[in-house]
């Protein structure tokens, strides 16, 4: 959003759908956004629906048919967000501020024609910088975008993350509000002795939200990464100052393992005997394509007499249709048995001090053999190791790593300090 030649700090706060989650929760929104504007700032927000509407408008258009038109599923979506909005913008002016609610057509949040995970194209910012100069507070509707037609778009779940990114291109600060304090170094849930992390690079965000950890779209941090643009992420109960997600520095290389992330949502096919020739793997993985199946790990076995195991995981709401996939071109190819696992799970270290310490992944293996874990499957990055483990040893995975690395709260290494 253009600076419009302001001189006062332009502050974009974003509340998930638990901070707007019922009234109360909205009038301290409002508080939050009035504390924020009275220190002399200029405040727009950005807010989700309330939590689980969007999954009961889902639920609705479900109960009618499972197919419906993309087009008219973003049309009864985007209402969740239209009301928070409405609802936050009194809860402002009941406090005595300010506030004038926009929704993504009157900002313009102008996105491509992709219905249900459409992409910003452009903001035009005037109608935000219109109310600030006024006075107001813009609470500015997440998640929904127009199209060049005219027709609403919605950006994808947990779109709103990214509604604030975009609207903070030229803020001086752009804080995600969530029900967490900040991003941890693994799920707290899995491991107790989890921490918070000061800081933590686009980068590294970046993978660990593509393995799972929900805190924040990913498209909103590969979108704060391309443009630069630092991101908080902080708890709207407590006064914490949260995560940092901002662009690496050398001193966070101390670290070598910033995070341990835990995927269980994947699951493994395994096919015997595959010829050995030219050409296979790209009938395989392009069958698969075809059918827009993500595909994640592959193993492929040395042959033996012209034949190889083949093993590759993808989406566990994929498998069935996977699995068909596969069987059917066994039989042109002549391949042998097929065998799917779903008691699969994914755990990876990540880091970007991983780049410049060696034998990071040789301490992985030998942690998870040292808890008797067996490792399915291998992938890395360059700061990231993931191996795939049987779902049992999920969690004594995870905490064994996280003590391995130097992560637990109660070690003596230094947390990732703020500068
Ligand atoms: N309301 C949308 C969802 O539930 C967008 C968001 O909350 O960010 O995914
Ligand atoms: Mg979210």
């Amino acid at each position: 959003m253009a600076s419009g030649g302001r001189k006062r700090k332009l502050i974009v706060q974003k509340y998930g759908g638990t901070s707007v989650g019922d009234i109360s929760r909205m009038q301290n929104v409002a508080r939050r956004a009035l504390a924020a504007q009275r220190a002399g700032n200029d405040v727009v927000l950005v807010v989700s629906a309330m939590s689980g509407e969007t999954n009961r408008l889902l639920k609705l258009i479900n109960d009618i048919t499972p197919g419906a038109s993309e087009r008219e599923q973003d049309v009864v979506l985007a209402t969740g967000e239209q009301v928070s909005v409405g609802l936050v913008a009194i809860a402002i002016q009941a406090a005595g501020g300010k506030a004038t609610s926009v929704l993504g057509h009157q900002c313009r949040i102008l996105t491509d024609s992709t219905h249900s995970k459409a992409r910003i194209q452009q903001i035009d910012g005037t109608r935000l910088i219109d109310a600030m100069k006024q006075g107001h507070i813009a609470v500015v509707a997440g998640f929904q975008g127009v199209d060049e037609h005219g027709n609403i778009t919605t950006l994808g779940r947990g779109g709103s993350d990214t509604t604030a990114v975009a609207a903070a291109l030229e803020a001086d600060a752009c804080e995600i509000y969530t029900d967490v304090d900040g991003v941890y170094t693994t799920d707290p849930n899995v491991a107790p002795a989890a921490r918070k992390l000061d800081r933590i690079s686009y980068e590294e965000m970046l993978e660990l939200a593509s393995l799972g950890a929900k805190v924040l779209q990913i498209r909103s941090v590969e979108f704060a990464m391309k443009y630069r643009v630092p991101l908080w992420v902080k708890s709207s109960f407590t006064d914490d100052p949260g995560t940092l997600v901002c662009e690496e520095d050398a001193s966070m290389e101390d670290l070598v393992v910033s995070g341990i992330a835990l995927d269980r949502n994947e699951a493994r096919i395994s096919i015997r005997n595959v010829p050995d020739q030219p050409g296979i793997a790209a009938q395989i993985f392009g069958a698969l394509d075809e059918k827009a199946i993500v595909v994640d790990l592959i193993v492929q076995n040395p042959p033996i007499d012209g034949k190889s195991d083949l093993t590759f995981t993808v989406g566990k709401t994929d498998l069935a249709k996977a699995t068909e996939v596969v069987k059917k071109l066994s039989k042109t190819i002549g391949s042998g048995e097929i065998s799917t696992d779903q008691d699969i799970a994914k755990v990876s270290i990540v880091g970007v001090g991983m780049r410049n310490h060696s034998g990071v992944a040789a301490r992985m293996f030998r942690t998870l053999s040292d808890e008797r874990i067996n490792i399915m499957a291998i992938s890395t990055s360059e700061i990231r190791v993931s191996c795939v483990i049987s779902s049992k040893y999920a969690e004594l995975a995870v905490r064994s790593l996280h003590t391995e690395f130097g992560l637990d709260a109660t070690a003596k290494k230094p947390a990732r300090k703020a500068k």
